[in-house]
């Protein structure tokens, strides 16, 4: 059969040349793929943008043709979707290909301005050669996720400048009619402050192009920390699943008075051990999930508790930071139960590494030994708000645990607390070569959805095949994002289905 988008591809090979379309088999089955239990989103074809223009080119041509398009930038959003599209039959726009430039490094103000496909250990590499005066914030995901794509996703690392969205400044967006608008002081012509001034003049615009379809990006400003002499991390293990309650209320001061200047994690014993162990099928007799002995075994192995907790101090010398991890010790220490482990411990086990590693701003690929807990690869992120309150956590902890339970799977969870709001990274890990088990795994995600709702707490952020769910939760904000979405793309081209949002 004929492939519809076909009069636009041919549009798009004789402007940008036949380099610029891909329609082979391979190429959609691998731009199709994820990790999640809806299975492959095959694409009707690939177009590779090499600049601003370019991407203007491509959206006036979908809208001439009425084709829909898939913005994907280094496509690596594991457990969110990878590069394939909402809907099936989307041409996907893959701009890090070819748009992978850091176009500037300012170290005086410390900010890079970069090109959707530029990646965590591009952007490190490069600091790293000008000698590591400035520190960037990465993910404990994969270091060839790009920076522009995870912010845009509403991403987030540890780091004093963990929040991407909040450390980027200057928007370049590729309107869908095609229009290039450049936000903050950017809409100045000649500006010479828009990677500084976010917030500009007149309304915020910047928010309308993070997990939305009102825009493709084609370049970002981001802040930079000056990169501190000396880090040091601190690590509490605690023994026991009901201790997260106490923990929180340990936490909440630390981060509500900033003493602490990283978020602080609190992981779970299968989410620290899982980056290193394969579900012992064999110990199980095949059932699932994880008894408690054999999760208490495993801790053991690796010197875990029920609850690994870390955070991380800077400073001019180690004589300057000891001081602020004595204080830190004697605060979760006073608890009775808390067993404190150092930075020198933490560097030698890779479980404990991966800390060190995303509160240093250096990516890791360590943290991905979690996707082969359970064979076939499936994952899948749920990510509800949790208020800093340690009875509140419980109550959430047992209502996780219990809805995986009954699921057959592992409740694998990180806290990522700041003073107020943590927030829930729940794994949900899965065979996705197993079709029940696939199924399993969706129903699961939709059960857990549903209860968080229900009792007033709200996710961040979707993958691809929950996303129309998830926004179905909220009121007033669909219509009037859709009123937005229809003012600012008429034809509907751009991403149509993203976020809940047509
Ligand atoms: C073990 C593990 C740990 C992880 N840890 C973290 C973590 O610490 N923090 C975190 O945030 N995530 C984490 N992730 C999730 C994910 O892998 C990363 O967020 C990843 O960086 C996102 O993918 P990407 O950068 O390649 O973005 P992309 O996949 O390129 O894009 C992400 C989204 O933005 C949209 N988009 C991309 N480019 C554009 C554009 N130019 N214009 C408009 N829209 C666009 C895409 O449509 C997509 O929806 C983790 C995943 C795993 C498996």
């Amino acid at each position: 059969m004929p492939n519809p988008s076909e009069p636009f591809f041919s549009a798009v090979r004789a402007r940008l040349g036949p380099d610029a379309v891909d329609t082979a088999p391979e190429t959609l089955a691998r731009y199709g793929a994820n990790m999640l239990p809806c299975g492959a989103l095959p694409p009707a074809g690939v177009v590779f943008p090499g600049s601003t223009e370019d991407v203007q080119a491509i959206v006036r041509m979908a809208n001439e043709h009425g084709v829909p398009l898939w913005p994907t930038s280094t496509g690596e959003n594991r457990g969110l979707g990878l590069k394939s599209p909402v809907q099936p039959g989307q041409v996907v726009v893959d701009l890090g290909r070819r748009m992978n430039r850091i176009v500037e490094i300012d170290e005086t103000l410390a900010y890079a301005v970069v090109e959707p496909g530029v990646t965590y250990a591009q952007l490190h590499e490069e600091l790293g050669r000008r000698g590591h005066k400035l520190m960037l914030d990465t993910t404990s995901g994969p270091p060839d996720g790009g920076i522009l794509g995870n912010t845009l996703d509403k991403g987030a690392g540890y780091t004093p400048y963990f929040d991407h969205f909040g450390m980027s400044c200057g928007f370049e967006v590729v309107l869908p009619t095609g229009e290039v608008l450049r936000t903050s002081d950017g809409a100045l012509p000649g500006s010479k402050t828009q990677y500084l001034s976010k917030y500009g003049y007149g309304p915020f615009l910047d928010g309308l192009f993070i997990q939305s379809n009102l825009g493709i990006v084609t370049r970002l400003g981001v802040w930079l920390m000056p990169r501190p002499p000396v880090s040091r991390a601190f690590f509490f293990t605690f023994p026991e699943d009901e201790d997260l309650a106490e923990i929180v209320e340990l936490v909440r001061p630390l981060k509500l008075n900033n003493l602490v200047p990283t978020l602080i994690k609190v992981t779970s014993d299968v989410y620290a051990f899982g980056t290193e162990e394969a579900y012992p099928f064999e110990r199980t007799g095949g059932r699932t999930p994880l008894p408690l002995e054999l999760r208490k075994e495993l801790r053991e192995k690796h010197g875990l508790g029920a609850w690994l907790v870390s955070g991380a101090f800077y400073g001019p010398s180690e004589e300057a930071v000891q001081p602020l991890i004595e204080r830190v010790k004697a605060h979760f220490l006073r608890s009775g139960k808390a067993r404190y482990i150092s930075h020198a411990e933490g560097e030698q086990s890779r479980v404990l590494k991966i800390h060190l590693d995303t509160f240093s701003g250096q990516p890791t690929r360590d943290e991905l030994g979690l996707l082969q807990w359970r064979p076939g690869s499936g994952a899948t992120w749920f990510l509800p708000a949790s208020p800093m309150v340690g009875r509140i956590a419980n109550e959430q902890q047992a209502l996780s645990r219990r809805i995986l339970a009954e699921h057959g799977f592992e409740f694998v969870i990180e806290y990522v607390c700041g003073p107020r709001m943590a927030r829930a990274l729940h794994i949900l890990l899965y065979n996705r070569q197993d079709s029940e088990e696939r199924e399993r795994a969706g129903r699961c995600f939709r059960a857990l959805l549903q209860a968080y709702a229900e009792a007033g707490f709200m996710v961040a952020r979707a993958p691809l095949d929950m996303q129309q769910e998830a926004m179905a939760k909220l009121q007033g904000v669909p219509e009037v994002l859709s009123r937005i979405k229809h003012a600012l793309d008429p034809e509907h081209i751009l991403a149509p289905g993203k976020y809940g949002v047509s």
